[in-house]
């Protein structure tokens, strides 16, 4: 990306913060509070729904072609095995870091359950066996129709492969690589008002959410983004350093856009093509590692989501007055990384999934709404790591593919 463009995302987003926060302390005369956030409103959703437009095609076209331009179709399974298992691996340090720290610090404990639940609605989250069968699409048209990532990258894998292995598709194999390159250029068009629409995203997000809700549950709040930086810091910048060869520095610097763009969104889905392009600009990754390593990873890599859940289950408990058991945390655990490759990357759905873990350890699921008045902001800020995760990741098997 152009350092032009990258400098003004960063001043769009620092103003819309901002302007934000001025919009939700001061009321102006002749409803102008309203007039200003419903078009910021519009802009936001405007920019939004161009980037989501593109999240699909470019799934899809780069992983035919990064997969049918493998030399070597074995090592695909290599790239599968590495990503799954560092991204499972990551999940289960950061779970276990956040029932950690939450045992210690001991959130809502003392404190009275006396909080005004709001009504919510809680669907059946899916158990493992039926997540797998979901990747299996009935229907491929329909999963690229509903933008079901899961079952896309299935697809996309075997129509690559296909191509890989066929000699006389050289014509087909032509047109998916000028469609890929077609998709990324649209994305740098839409790019272009990039500055403007987190400028839009964010402010709306300030103006309309206000800072007060976050006061009650202050210690919850605080230990979730405690406990996301603690493991920014001690899992992924020394796999970063060791095994990626890179400066914490030069990943942060090489991936802001990316962070801007997901705290702005909240969603790890809709920055697919924003993580792509930092990678392939400012690491080299190779497209058949990053086309295959960032969809998957956005749809079930969620490390900031896992940490959440962790401190969240052990902060209703505290609230109600409930023990945990050493077998609860260890079914929090294993039920909080599954939720991790249930959880879809689209915003607020990590506090929905945290039904699943309530569910398992017994826990009432009314807790949900007592966590959901703070949840925007820490989905802003668990969305980043889910994505320095998916960056991180892609980076270090990169790195090991080129050996
Ligand atoms: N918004 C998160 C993401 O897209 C998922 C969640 O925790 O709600 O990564």
């Amino acid at each position: 990306m152009k350092n032009n463009l990258t400098k003004n995302i960063f001043i769009g987003f620092t103003i819309g913060v901002i302007f934000g926060i001025f919009l939700s302390l001061y009321s102006l005369p002749l409803n102008i509070n309203e007039r200003l956030i419903s078009f910021i409103s519009f802009g936001g959703e405007v920019f939004l729904k161009t980037i989501k437009m593109l999240v699909v095609p470019i799934v899809f076209f780069s992983l035919i072609n990064g997969v049918a331009n493998l030399k070597d179709i074995s090592s695909l399974g290599r790239i599968g095995i590495k990503s799954i298992s560092l991204y499972m691996t990551t999940t289960f340090f950061a779970i276990t870091l956040s029932l950690f720290f939450a045992n210690l610090i001991k959130p809502g404990e003392g404190l009275d359950s006396n909080f005004q639940a709001e009504t919510i609605k809680i669907s059946e989250p899916p158990s493992f066996l039926e997540i797998i069968l979901d990747i299996i699409p009935s229907n491929p048209f329909k999963a690229l129709v509903e933008g079901h990532m899961l079952q896309v990258i299935f697809f996309s894998i075997l129509i690559g492969s296909a191509l890989s292995i066929l000699k006389n598709a050289s014509v087909l194999k032509k047109f998916f690589f000028d469609f890929n390159d077609v998709v990324m250029k649209i994305l740098s068009f839409v790019m272009i008002i990039a500055p403007f629409g987190i400028f839009c995203l964010i402010s709306k997000t300030f103006a309309t959410q206000g800072i007060s809700s976050i006061y009650e549950l202050i210690k919850y709040f605080i230990l979730v983004i405690f406990v996301l930086i603690v493991h920014v810091l001690i899992v992924y910048l020394p796999i970063i350093k060791f095994y990626g060869k890179i400066s914490s520095k030069k990943f942060f610097t090489g991936i802001k856009e990316a962070l801007l763009f997901s705290f702005s969104t909240s969603s790890s889905s809709a920055t697919i093509p924003i993580t792509l392009e930092c990678l392939k600009k400012n690491f080299s990754i190779k497209e058949n590692v990053s086309s295959f390593t960032v969809p998957l990873g956005a749809t079930i890599n969620m490390d900031g989501t896992a940490i959440m859940q962790g401190v969240a289950t052990v902060f209703i408990a505290n609230l109600y007055g409930i023990d945990l058991l050493l077998t609860d945390y260890l079914s929090i655990i294993l039920t909080a990384t599954l939720a991790s490759v249930g959880t879809a990357g689209v915003p607020g759905v990590g506090i929905i999934m945290l039904g699943m873990v309530l569910t398992q350890v017994g826990l009432p699921l009314e807790g949900i709404a007592i966590v959901m008045g703070v949840d925007r902001f820490l989905d802003m800020l668990r969305t980043s790591v889910n994505i320095s995760g998916d960056a991180m990741v892609s980076i270090v098997v990169n790195k090991n593919e080129k050996k």
